[in-house]
C-alpha cells in the first residue's frame, strides 16, 4: 500500500516537474516506439529524484524491464549451479531474439555510465 502510494506520488511528481516523457534516453534505442514513459533506473528506489529515473520509449522500457526480470530469474535459477557458456547464449537468444556480444554489452554499459556522468555535470552547472 505504502509502496503503491509512493509509486503514484513519484510518478505524479515527475510529470508535474518535468512533464510527460517525450523522448527515449536509451543509448541503444531503435526508435521503434513513439510512446514514452518514465522508467525507474536499475538499483534505484522510488524517490523524488530525477536521477533515479529516465525516459524510455515503450520498446526500450519493455526490454529494460525484461532484462531486470531476466536477471532475477537467472540468479534464482543459477543458485547452486553454474550455466555453461553455451547455455547462457541459448538463454540470451531466446529472451531477446538476438545475441548481444559481451563487447557490445560492455560498450553499452559504458555509454550509459558516460551519459549519466555528463548529465550530472550539466545539472550541476
Ligand atoms: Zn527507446
Amino acid at each position: 500500500m505504502t509502496k503503491d502510494n509512493n509509486y503514484y506520488n513519484v510518478h505524479q511528481w515527475l510529470r508535474h516537474r518535468y512533464g510527460n516523457a517525450n523522448k527515449c534516453e536509451s543509448p541503444e534505442c531503435e526508435g521503434k516506439s513513439k510512446t514514452f514513459q518514465w522508467a525507474l533506473l536499475k538499483g534505484k528506489s522510488y524517490k523524488h529524484n530525477r536521477e533515479n529515473f529516465w525516459m524510455l520509449c515503450r520498446s526500450c522500457h519493455r526490454k529494460y524491464d525484461m532484462t531486470k526480470e531476466w536477471n532475477k530469474k537467472i540468479s534464482k535459477a543459477n543458485k547452486g549451479r553454474k550455466f555453461s557458456e553455451q547455455h547462457r547464449k541459448n538463454i540470451a537468444i531466446s529472451s531477446t531474439g538476438r545475441i548481444i556480444p559481451t563487447e557490445t554489452k560492455t560498450k553499452m554499459s559504458k555509454s550509459i555510465t558516460e551519459w549519466w556522468r555528463l548529465r550530472k555535470l550539466k545539472s550541476i552547472n
